[in-house]
């Protein structure tokens, strides 16, 4: 099957059938699949994606495709940024062979709204993000679901920045028996620490600057556990309080969880893994990010936190 071609060369499916048919074709003739589900405007974090993608599988897909299902606020999905002829450049660039940018009417023929099936991962759905994002998860699930009953045996990849989605994807795949490898990548991050994040465009310099207190409170909270700190409410009062004194952040939860369900880490005395998690919304927008406190921290968190946060 030829898919039609994209402005850059790289063919562009619309259709179930189509990207079903191109995946299929690709496995009979021996070649292993890759699959990156992005809502597009993409950039660095969605590039390492693809690339690592591209080392690992012969055929690599790329999803485009802004789920109505998983946005609870209509106003952070009307102003979700779109920039479609330049991602399918920089996929084709980062050697995705395939994008796949279905409209809504071809994911949901019946409108998002009137799906009578749905997957819910409950418990590790619920908590941090799901709590503030009452049935994100479900519609993040229910998209992922198709997505790969639609790539048939695969690799997917997804990022460690977005954890918790990492976790609920994970799962699904396993309880559901899809024939999907969940492989997980790190953050990409810019200089000062912040995570790569499509809405971060919609901040304004100021804001911007401001954001930079997301991967600064991460790092109070590891520098806690370093210097010895075992109660997690500790810990997690120290990122609170760098949250707190930055005027355009307001917190939405600081925590730190053990990573195997993300349940609220009773003590460190414990054992791990563990990992640290932030949400703030700052401006426009809500910024999550978190950490694994067992591994070292990446170079963007190394550097740069004022004496105040590291305690001293
Ligand atoms: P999104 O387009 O925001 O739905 O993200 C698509 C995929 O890219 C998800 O698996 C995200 O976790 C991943 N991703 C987004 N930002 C980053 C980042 N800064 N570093 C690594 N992966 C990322």
């Amino acid at each position: 099957m030829v898919a039609p071609k994209g402005a850059c060369g790289l063919p562009v499916v619309a259709t179930v059938a189509g990207l079903t048919r191109h995946l299929a074709d690709a496995r009979a003739q021996g070649a292993s699949v890759g699959l990156v589900p992005t809502m597009g405007a993409l950039h660095a974090g969605h590039l390492s994606l693809i690339a690592r993608a591209v080392a690992e599988c012969d055929v690599v897909a790329v999803s485009i495709f802004v789920n109505p299902l998983q946005f609870g606020d209509a106003d952070d999905l009307a102003h979700y940024p779109r920039a479609l002829d330049t991602d399918l450049d920089l996929a084709a660039t980062a050697g995705a062979t395939v994008a796949f940018v279905p409209a809504v009417e071809e994911m949901y023929p019946d409108g998002p709204g009137d799906m009578t099936t749905t997957v819910s991962v409950r418990d590790l759905g619920d908590r941090w993000e799901g709590a503030s994002r009452p049935g994100h998860f479900d519609g993040v699930a229910t998209v992922v679901a198709k997505l790969f009953a639609m790539a048939g045996p695969c690799r997917a990849y997804f990022g460690e920045k977005d954890f918790q989605q990492l976790a609920v994807v994970s799962r699904l795949a396993r309880d559901l028996s899809f024939p999907v490898e969940v492989v997980g990548c790190p953050t990409v991050r810019e200089p000062d620490g912040l995570a790569r994040s499509s809405r971060n465009a919609r901040l304004s310099p100021e804001e911007r600057a401001a954001a930079a207190v997301l991967p600064r409170a991460l790092r109070a909270g590891f520098d806690a556990m370093v210097e010895g700190e075992y109660r997690p409410a500790m810990v997690e009062s120290r990122m609170v309080q760098v949250v707190e004194r930055e005027p355009l952040a307001r917190l939405d939860y600081a925590a730190l969880v053990r990573a195997v369900d993300l349940s609220p880490a009773a003590s460190l005395l414990d054992g791990g893994p563990f990992r640290l998690l932030v949400a703030a919304r700052v401006g426009p927008v809500r910024l999550i990010d978190n950490l694994d406190p067992g591994e070292d921290l990446p170079a963007e968190l190394a550097a740069g936190v004022p004496a105040q946060e590291r305690g001293a």
